[in-house]
């Protein structure tokens, strides 16, 4: 199977063709994202103020918006050979089944054990904490991606990992959990008893089942109350976003070899740390003006953050522990719908891609769980790889779109991420299979109690 230019089916990058350094988008961007605020003075949090909360070298990633490149350290680079280059995928089959002149790529990040791309930021995170010469980290998961990804960078680098599991997540999900602590994390269900904001958190919603925003608290209280611990987190943050670029630099580095240029990007956003890797370089291009892209960021319905969120100063988290960060946000109260399946649950977005949004780099659609689950049974049968939920967003608008090429005749060539694999998702698959699958969507007065809690302060209006 190949086209008139014999691009074939895979294209894998030899592992010497792994890109050397990450790629900090932030250097080319005029408008900044705003920089991450301490909530008691809302002044910009200091480099000595962050550095009890993460270790050193991530806090330099993280405040650094000017150095274009970071060298991505040797160590790093051979845990990622274990599973990397990722493939990037020519859809020849999906193609053929839409009958779609449009050409379609998706860069899988689903072929490690963890499932995901989230191992990409793991073993960086895990490494600097590592070097630093600290004990172990703490974490938060919801559907377990995050910390069975830094459960085997932990188990790597033979550091301890700490991870609150989002109760709902921790009782339904009992095969990640002995993912886990099958590479040796001790898994907490969250909320517990074993934190201040924990217990804080139980006496006011006895019965709760739970959210990442409450593990999140949990998990930044467990670390910066324990010596020789600090606190990882798995997306949202600039830092996350930089280690993921490697999706992103290998994507472009595939495709200028085949001499190929998407017109369309896509990916899912929940934190933003998949789609902000893959856009990086792409994104780059636009704002030095050498060159246009149709980026496209997709969300559930149930949980819109840039589609229907506010962009102002917020919390990152339940409790109220962490920083402030300017983001589009659904307020850090938000909770989505019960049903809602799989990741993409969080309230916020990456201060990154929230500024390149507002300054009108992206785009951002929102999409319904059935319509999610469709598309991902579409592309399962015709492609063969049973995709993540959160995947599958993506996937759902590049068949909408492959699909309108049909219509006029265009020839897009669209490039999707492709972000992990589903195995661990059953339970939501099966509720669709029995057709017990439900949509939901916040109505304006259940979006307006979110907004309610976003902090008040002069400048933070909306
Ligand atoms: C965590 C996760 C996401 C969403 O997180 P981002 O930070 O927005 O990338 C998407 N897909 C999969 C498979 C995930 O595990």
């Amino acid at each position: 199977m190949s086209d008139k230019n014999n691009i074939p089916y895979k294209i894998y990058l030899e592992e010497n063709e792994m890109p050397d350094s990450w790629y900090n988008v932030r250097a080319d961007m005029k408008n900044k994202p705003a920089p991450l605020l301490n909530p008691g003075t809302q002044k910009p949090l200091t480099f000595e103020e962050m550095r009890g909360i993460f270790c050193d070298e991530l806090c330099k990633q993280e405040l650094d918006d000017t150095t274009p490149y970071f060298k991505i350290p040797d160590e790093i680079r051979k845990f990622y050979r274990m599973y990397r280059p990722s493939p990037l995928v020519r859809a020849y089959c999906l193609e053929e089944k839409l009958q779609t002149p449009a050409k379609i790529y998706y860069k899988f990040e689903g072929n490690n054990t963890s499932g995901s791309h989230k191992l990409n930021s793991a073993i960086a995170q895990a490494y600097y904490a590592k070097k630093q010469g600290l004990k172990g980290v703490t974490t938060e998961t919801g559907a377990g991606q995050w910390g069975t990804a830094l459960s085997m960078a932990c188990a790597y680098l033979d550091l301890d990992c700490n991870v609150y599991m989002v109760k709902c997540s921790y009782e339904q999900k009992p095969f990640r959990r002995e993912v886990m602590r099958t590479y040796g994390a001790k898994v907490t269900p969250s909320p517990s008893e074993t934190t201040e904001v924990g217990r804080k958190i139980l006496r006011e919603f006895p019965g709760t089942t739970g959210s990442l925003g409450c593990a999140i608290s949990e998990a930044v209280e467990a670390a910066i109350s324990k010596e020789g611990y600090r606190y990882v987190l798995g997306s949202v943050l600039n830092q996350v976003l930089l280690h993921q670029t490697v999706i992103g630099l290998e994507a472009k580095a595939a495709m200028d070899k085949y001499g190929i240029k998407p017109d369309m990007i896509i990916g899912c956003a929940g934190g933003g740390s998949n789609l902000g890797g893959l856009i990086s370089p792409f994104a780059g291009e636009m704002l030095r003006g050498e060159a246009d892209y149709d980026i496209v960021a997709v969300e559930p319905a149930s949980c819109p953050s840039l589609t229907r969120g506010k962009f102002v100063y917020d919390f990152c988290d339940t409790g109220k522990v962490c920083p402030l960060a300017k983001m589009y946000t659904l307020g850090s109260g938000f909770i989505p719908a019960p049903n809602h399946a799989g990741g993409l649950r969080y309230h916020g977005m990456s201060s990154i891609l929230s500024q390149l949004y507002h300054d009108g780099y992206m785009r951002a659609m929102s999409v319904e769980q059935t319509a999610v689950f469709k598309a991902a049974e579409q592309f399962a049968r015709v492609e063969g790889i049973l995709p993540a939920p959160e995947s599958s967003h993506a996937i759902k608008v590049a068949i909408d779109e492959a699909l309108k090429c049909k219509e006029t005749g265009e020839e897009k060539t669209i490039l999707f991420g492709l972000t992990g694999t589903g195995y661990f998702d059953m339970m939501a698959y099966e509720r669709f299979n029995n057709g017990e699958m439900v949509d939901y969507i916040p109505t304006d007065e259940e979006l307006a109690k979110g907004f309610a809690g976003i902090p008040k302060f002069p400048g933070n209006e909306f």
